[in-house]
This record gives C-alpha cells, structure tokens and sequence, in this order.
C-alpha cells in the first residue's frame, strides 16, 4: 500500500554523503528506515553514514559516526527497536552542543541528515538547520574549523521521518512505529478481554500518550471498550456519573466484562490528571465491579514492527534521500508524510509547529482546536467511537420516517475485519433508530433457508450479539461466493419478504459482482432500488475503486511472521533461498508489500511474470548475495511467488531451477502458507478502519432517506463503494468503477496504484531487472 512519486531524483549538485540518525523514544520500523536510508543512499550513487545514540552521537563525533555498507543492514527490517541507538541529549539542547556536532559533520564530510524520531527531535533538527549558517561562522571564528574546510558545507540539508510510538506528530496519519505499538496494545487487551468475560470483572487499562491519545482512542475502537479518556478532548464536567451510567447501561445489557482505556495524559477540563486508581475507585464502590489495574508499560514498545510500519518506514526512508538530493539550498526542510494512503512532504517548520499548537491548545483548556488540530481521522474515529458505545440515547435517533431496515452481507472469503465492520454498522443502526438485519451465509443463503429457517438466514441483531465481534477473525454471520444472478427471483423476492430498505455488502471481488448485478439488474426488480454499499474486504487487495480493502493489513501480518520465521531457519540451518508462494489471485499486491515489508530479494507477480532470463538474472545475483554473506552478516533469503504469476514456472518448479543452478551454493526450498494468509484475529488497523468504514458507508445509505425507488435508482451513487485513493477515502459509483476502473477478466483493477513499487523491492534487494528478450 502507500502510493509513491517514483521519478528520478532530480540532483542539483554531484554525490552526497548522507548520515542517518534515530532520536528520542524508540519505535518499532526504525531499523527499516535506517536500512532503507542506506540502501537507497548507496544505490543513487552517495556514500552513506549512521549516526549512533542520537544526538549524543552527533555531539562525540568519532566513532559515533561511522559510514555504512549495503551488507550493514541486512535483516534490519525484521528487528525491533533501533539497531543505531537512540539517547536523548541533553547537550543538543545548547548551542556549545550543536557547535559541536557541526563540527563532527564537518570532518566526516556530511552534507545531509536524515533524522527519524518524534516532535522534540525534529524540533532540534529544525533548530540545527535554522542556526547552520551562524554554526559554520563561529566554527571559523574560534578557529575550530578552516574557512577552506567548511567552505563545501555552507547548507544543511535536513529531512525529518516521524518515528514514534505515539502518532503525536501533526500533519502525517501514521508515525512509524505508532500501528505497530497500536497491536501490541491490542493482543494485550484481547488477553485481558479473556479473563475479564470469565470472571465478569472491569479492567481499567493505562496506555502511553502524554498529549496525543491517538493509541488509547484506537485501542477503544479497535477492542471494543467502555469507555476511553484522552488528553485532547476530555470527558464532560460531569464524567464521574457519564462513565457509571455507560458501565452500567452496557451490564444491563447483558455485557459480562468492561474495559476502560486511560491515555497516559488524560486529565479532565480542569486539567486536573485522570489516574487509573481514581476510574477503578469509582468502578468498584459506584457500580460495584470487580476492578482491575494494568499499566502496559513498556511492552507497548517491544517487538518487531508490523506489516505497515516496515513498509511505512521503507517507503519513507526512499522518499526522504530523494528529497535530499532534490533539495537546494533555497528548500525548506521537508518532513515525509503519509495521508491515507499516499506518502507526501510536508515543511518539517509547520509540522512542527502544528504539532505544538495541539500541546498549547490542551494547555489553555481549548479541547475543540486540540482536536481540529489533529488529522480529520482522529475526528471520525472519536466520532464512531462514541456512536458505538452510547447505546440508544434517544436524541441521537433519527425521527421514525426516516428509520430503515439494514442488511448486512458478506460476499466471498472471509478477511479480516468484517465482523468488526457488522459490529459498527449495529451499533450504529441501533444508536440511529435503524433496525439492523444479518443475511446470513451470503446470496444462497438468504435463497436456500428462506422459507424452512427464515429466522435463521434473516435476523435483526441486538447490539449484545454483535459486541465482542470486533477482534474476531472469520465471519460471524457467515460468507459466501455465491452471486445473486443465481437465483435473482428468490433474491428480490426476500428482500422485500424482509423489508430490506438498504443494503451493505461486506467482500471482495465476489462482493463487488455481486452489487454490480444487483445494480443492473434494478431494470427488472423493484426490490433491488435501494441504496447499496460495498465495503471492500479480501486478503488479495484487489477490489477495483479502492487502494486498500480491510483484511490486506491481517493477511500482510500474517505473512510477514511466515516469513520472519522461515528466513530465521534459512539463515540458521545453511545457505537457502525460501521460494515462498503467496495469495492475492491474480494482483501482486500482497507479494510486493511483503517483499518490501520482509526485504525480498525478489517478487513474482501476475502482473510482470515470471520468465528463463528473469530466473537466471536473479540467481547470478543470489550467487553473488551469498558470496558476500559472512558471519553475523548471514540471512536468510526469500523469493515470494505469487500463487497466479505464472503457469509454467509453478512455486516448486522454480525453487528446483534455484536449487539446481546453484551450482551446489545453496539450497532452495519451497513453502506454501496458504490459508495461514487468512489470518486469525484481525490486525488493528483492519478493525479500526472497518469501523471508520462502516459508520461512513452507513451515513451514506442516510442520505437517500425520504426518495423514492425510482429517484434511488436514477442515483449512480445510489450503489457506491467506499475506497481509499490517494490521500482521499471516499465514496464511488459502482457504473463507473465497473464500466471504467475493472479488469474483469483478471478480477482486478486496470490500474493498479502499486505496480510501481516493485521497482523499490529490486532496488534495495540491488536486484536488477530484466526483459524477455534480453
Ligand atoms: P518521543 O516522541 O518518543 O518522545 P522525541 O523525539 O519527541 O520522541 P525528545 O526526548 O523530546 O523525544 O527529543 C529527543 C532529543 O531531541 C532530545 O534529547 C534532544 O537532544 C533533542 N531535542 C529535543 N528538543 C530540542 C530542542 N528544542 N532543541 C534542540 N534539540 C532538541
């Protein structure tokens, strides 16, 4: 996923010599972005450098900063932390210190740096380039440095890559390392949800934020809790009682355990702090639960990054050289972004100083600036999040003309998050006055059981049914390929049997025929003129209209813990190359992400094929890749095949070519995760987006209350789907995308936005590409 601008860096002046540094809290993806940095560095022609321990590093000079080869990196995208250090220093803060680490750059000859690290350190690296040219001046002035020797340096060329835990940092959706955090915090509340539900106990959770509560909101969310308290938009004066009465509303309902998430800086409108001592007090004597405390802690740092963080920091660290080398002396710095899905620079001075603004406006008790000032996603997930837990509170009902009945659906496999979009779009119904309807086991479901089990194939759901569907993987209400061109009869005929006023479809390619038969078919049947929303959802990623479907991010997760593990055993065991075969039918979509998430040497897809030269171009390189591979440098190697790339040279035919052209080298094998690809429970980001999703795709529907069927039909939005394009998430007319965007005959878009990202594969993998011909 993330859409990059992949044309030549236009470079002002000849080779550079760039240095990395991680600065301020580590973060999961930090590694990745220091290899990416490097390799990227080395491969446009530049000499490349780490800086260790953050600013300390900078201010010793030395062997603090030391020039990094291709084979220095290898393996980082799959460790944890950062593998350069980090330190906060306090030395930098003063100028004697920032005298110093000029000085330091000077001798190593370093004209640029990359800093990745949250807002202190971006602040200081804005600091360091706004005082570049008086350093360089007092350098020569106290005689620390020749007016010949800093002659070459007289700009600093700073990029800042926001890496943190706390996606703190306006103006970019995601920090690297904030998704990664995110699940760690979550596989510890779904451990937590377990033993809360047996023993009908609260639990009162505190997660880290000092002023962003951007990981205590989505954990709400994406978990399903109670109730969240964050720094940015407290609870009302009165939050004592509104917290007691949404505990007890949701026990009266039947909800065995309750979950409450205190974002580290929580305070109320007073600014007074939100401990969770003070909310387990209250659980326990006001409502009379069995309370628990736990602090996540530091656990919410640990661990590997996850799919998206490595890819964020992959594609991050690429942009960030690009924008070095493009830069001139009159570019402001840049900082790389991400929105939604494309990634962007933005003025390092103006993040930073948005991101300011945010800790200023919680200080003067300007809660709603603090929360304008953030992306308008955090307001949207706030927003659902309140929708969904505030069951039934009569002034957010819609007035009863205007009350449809919903079915929800599900089409095709099932992926990752579609039972967290059936929990949002209840809960939203039911908040809403909307009757929401399960249509159970998909189209032949609806036509096969409707007449011997019509309450089991059709049934409105109680918001208790669909509450803790949100971290489970699978489908609850059951999936199915079947379309509804199979018996459009009994189909519309149901529909009005059971009085379906609107419709959302959760699936993936099979979802997305589906609507469009149903959509064609208005012509004939009267039942179908009522709006329709498709919300994509498959591992494969292949829906046209959309960049992202909710279960990719699962099934990337999935495959990048595959293959951590199997790269581990091929590194340990001898010399191997692991051809490993991956899903996605006829999109390489999830092949390319998890070969620029694991760092593969090299991809096969549908899209390109595979061919003889391309095998043997790729085992030269392999032979000259283990060539090179010398102890603790040793890694494992992965080939990732997807399962439709081509018809001759199937995953086991091309591991044998591997093996036997190695000329005894190295071994190949080859693995198939399969189903494995489905994932078990939902990735975070594939819950909270199904959610944000779902809530959206509903507000859609609201907006053809009151027409009629013919107005509704006559409506090419009246049958939309909700997507993800560029930096936009929004909705599109079915007829188009399936008239103009659809390759039907591959079951995939025309254009897919990601092709391009092979390219960034090759490049740090130093894979070269080849033609068929050549
Ligand atoms: P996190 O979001 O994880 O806390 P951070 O980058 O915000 O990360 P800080 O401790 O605030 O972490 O900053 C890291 C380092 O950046 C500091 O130790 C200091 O060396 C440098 N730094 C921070 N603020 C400034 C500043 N105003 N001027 C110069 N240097 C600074």
């Amino acid at each position: 996923m993330a859409q990059v601008n992949l044309a030549p860096p236009q470079m002002p002046e000849g080779k550079k010599r760039i240095a990395v540094m991680t600065s301020g809290g580590d973060a999961p993806g930090m590694s990745g972005a220091v290899r990416a940095v490097v390799r990227q560095t080395i491969a446009s022609g530049c000499d490349a450098f780490a800086v260790y321990e953050g600013y300390e590093g900078l201010v010793q000079g030395g062997d603090m900063i030391k020039q990094m080869y291709w084979e220095d990196v290898r393996g980082w995208l799959s460790e944890g932390g950062t593998l350069i250090g980090t330190a906060r220093c306090m030395a930098f803060k003063e100028r004697p210190g920032r005298l110093q680490a000029a000085k330091n750059m000077i001798a190593k000859g370093i004209d640029a740096l990359v800093i990745c690290g949250g807002d202190g350190s971006l602040t200081g690296a804005d600091k360091f380039r706004g005082e570049w040219p008086s350093l360089v001046q007092e350098l020569v002035e106290k005689k620390m440095c020749t007016a010949e020797e800093v002659e070459p340096f007289k700009h600093l060329n700073v990029v800042g890559l926001v890496g943190s835990i706390d996606n703190d940092m306006s103006s970019t959706d995601a920090t690297i390392g904030c998704y990664s955090s995110l699940q760690r915090i979550c596989q510890a509340v779904d451990f937590i949800d377990a033993t809360a539900f047996s023993h009908q106990r609260a639990f009162v959770i505190e997660v880290m934020g000092r002023h962003c509560g951007w990981l205590a909101l989505m954990a709400g969310v994406s978990c399903g809790a109670d109730f969240v308290f964050l720094p940015e938009n407290p609870p009302s004066t009165d939050w004592e009682k509104d917290m007691c009465d949404i505990v007890k509303k949701h026990r009266t309902l039947g909800k065995r355990k309750t979950i409450v998430i205190v974002a580290e800086g929580a305070h109320d409108r007073d600014l007074n702090p939100i401990k969770p001592s003070k909310v387990k007090d209250l659980l326990s004597n006001e409502v009379g639960l069995d309370t628990r405390v736990t602090t996540l802690g530091h656990v919410q740092r640990g661990g590997t990054a996850c799919a998206y963080d490595r890819m964020l920091a992959t594609l991050q660290g690429v942009e960030a050289v690009k924008a070095v080398l493009e830069a001139t002396p009159e570019t402001p710095s840049p900082v790389i972004c991400i929105v939604e899905n494309k990634i962007v620079r933005k003025s390092l001075l103006d993040a930073v100083a948005l991101t300011h603004k945010v800790a200023d406006a919680i200080e003067s008790k300007d809660f709603g600036t603090a929360m304008k000032l953030r992306d308008a996603e955090f307001t949207e997930y706030f927003n659902a999040y309140n929708i969904m837990t505030s069951t039934e509170k009569e002034e957010m009902k819609l007035p009863q003309e205007k009350r449809l009945r919903v079915g929800i659906i599900h089409v095709g496999a099932p992926a990752g998050g579609m039972n967290a979009a059936t929990r949002a779009v209840t809960a939203y119904c039911l908040t809403r006055g909307h009757t929401p309807v399960a249509i159970h086991n998909g189209f032949p479901g609806l036509c096969r059981h409707h007449d011997d089990k019509p309450e089991g194939s059709v049934r409105e759901i109680s918001w208790l049914d669909a509450e803790n569907w949100g971290a489970k993987g699978g489908s609850e209400i059951g999936t199915n390929r079947g379309l509804p061109s199979e018996d459009f009869d009994t189909t519309a005929m149901c529909f009005e049997k059971y009085k379906i006023d609107a419709l959302f479809v959760v699936g993936g390619f099979e979802a997305f025929t589906a609507v469009s038969e149903l959509r064609k078919a208005r012509s004939k049947y009267d039942a179908f003129k009522i709006p329709m929303v498709i919300l994509p959802a498959t591992v494969s990623n292949n829906v046209p209209g959309t960049e992202y479907s909710i279960g990719s991010d699962t099934c990337l997760n999935a495959l990048i813990d595959y293959c951590d593990a199997i790269k581990q055993s091929a590194a340990a065991s001898r010399r191997r190359v692991f051809v490993v075969e991956t899903q996605g039918g006829a999109s390489g979509y999830v092949a390319t992400i998890a070969g620029l998430s694991i760092g593969a040497v090299a991809v096969y897809t549908p899209e390109e094929g595979i061919h003889l030269n391309m095998l043997a171009s790729d085992i030269k390189h392999l032979k000259e890749q283990f060539a090179q591979d010398k102890g603790q440098n040793r890694s494992g190697k992965i080939i990732l095949r997807n399962e439709k790339a081509s018809k001759t040279y199937t995953t086991e035919i091309v591991a044998n070519i591997i093996r036997e052209e190695s000329g005894g080298r190295f071994d190949s094998r080859f693995a198939v995760p399969g189903h494995v690809q489905q994932g078990g429970v939902p990735s975070p980001m594939d819950r909270v987006r199904a959610v944000r999703f779902g809530v959206k795709s509903l507000q859609h529907i609201e907006t053809f209350t009151g027409k009629s069927k013919d107005e509704i039909a006559a409506d090419p939005m009246s049958a939309a789907l909700i997507g993800v394009r560029g930096a936009k998430v929004g909705f599109s007319s079915m007829e188009k995308v399936e008239t103009e965007e659809t390759d039907w005959k591959d079951r995939r878009p025309k254009n897919e936005f990601w092709t391009d990202l092979t390219q960034i594969v090759d490049t740090l993998s130093g894979r070269k590409r080849v033609k068929k011909e050549e």
